[in-house]
């Protein structure tokens, strides 16, 4: 009995052991993701600071040129005071003033109305093109045994779940981890995703259909398709369901 019992306190302190190393690399990959949660609000906060204090620069600039234009008006009125006063003589001077601030005031109010119209959005623009990161091996312990093909680093990809899982035909748990790791901006360098020896990719199941971002417009036949084909099935589906002609299929067929 006594036997027994050491031998499960053993197994149990094993199993615990067994527990150390993920338990390591989990705490890994949260620091990380803190660490670039950080840095990424660290730089928005940059940009919207700048943002900001290039707005405000503009507003100031333009409350002294208001203040300018009123220093005009009040002078041109004392003038005027002077002139009802006989003290002074209205000359073609005095209305070629005025002429010259109704010129300015205009000039200022186009200036603040287009200000107004094209307000600077505070937010930072985000391209709605993304680069695909699969351009080389060694990238998130991508290996050549994966077999997964490369594409050209200066492709721009608009739909990257799309792409990873049509073009570079990862199996969705794999897209899907991938597509984590860009959004935390974790080091591809360092980063594992694809674990050596397993199988990363899958040519026998089922993808959207390349039709699935091609909008009604395109007037193709039943776009856009919210369809999962096999590889093998896509020539038949793009002919029989989109009514593509051979030539079309083909052009698809070399993107995907
Ligand atoms: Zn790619
Ligand atoms: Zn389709």
């Amino acid at each position: 009995m006594d036997e027994h019992k050491r031998s499960l306190i053993v197994e149990f302190e094993e199993l615990l052991n067994d527990l150390i190393e993920p338990t390591a690399q989990l705490s890994n990959i949260v620091d990380k993701t803190k660490h670039s949660l950080t840095l990424e609000h660290q730089k928005q906060l940059d940009c919207l600071k700048q943002t900001y204090e290039k707005q405000i620069n503009e507003i100031e600039q333009q409350l002294m040129n208001l203040s300018e234009i009123q220093d005009q008006r009040n002078n041109i009125f004392k003038q005027l005071i002077k002139i009802q006063a006989n003290e002074i003589l209205l000359t073609h001077d005095d209305f070629q003033k005025v002429e010259f601030l109704t010129k300015e005031i205009t000039q200022f109010m186009k200036l603040s109305k287009d200000k107004e119209e094209n307000k600077v959005n505070l937010q930072p623009k985000r391209s709605k093109f993304t680069k695909c990161p699969l351009t080389t091996l060694n990238v998130y312990g991508l290996a050549l045994s994966h077999n997964v093909r490369l594409c050209c680093p200066k492709k721009k990809i608009q739909y990257l779940y799309h792409h990873l899982c049509n073009y570079h035909r990862l199996t969705t748990y794999y897209t899907n981890e991938l597509i984590q790791a860009i959004k935390f901006d974790l080091d591809p360098t360092t980063t594992i995703i694809f674990p050596l020896n397993t199988k990363i990719i899958s040519l026998d199941d089922k993808y959207p259909c390349p039709l699935h971002y091609t909008p009604i417009e395109s007037e193709i036949r039943c776009a856009p398709c919210t369809t999962l084909v096999t590889r093998k099935f896509l020539p038949v589906h793009l002919q029989t369901v989109h009514r593509l002609r051979a030539a079309e299929i083909k052009e698809i067929l070399k993107k995907n």
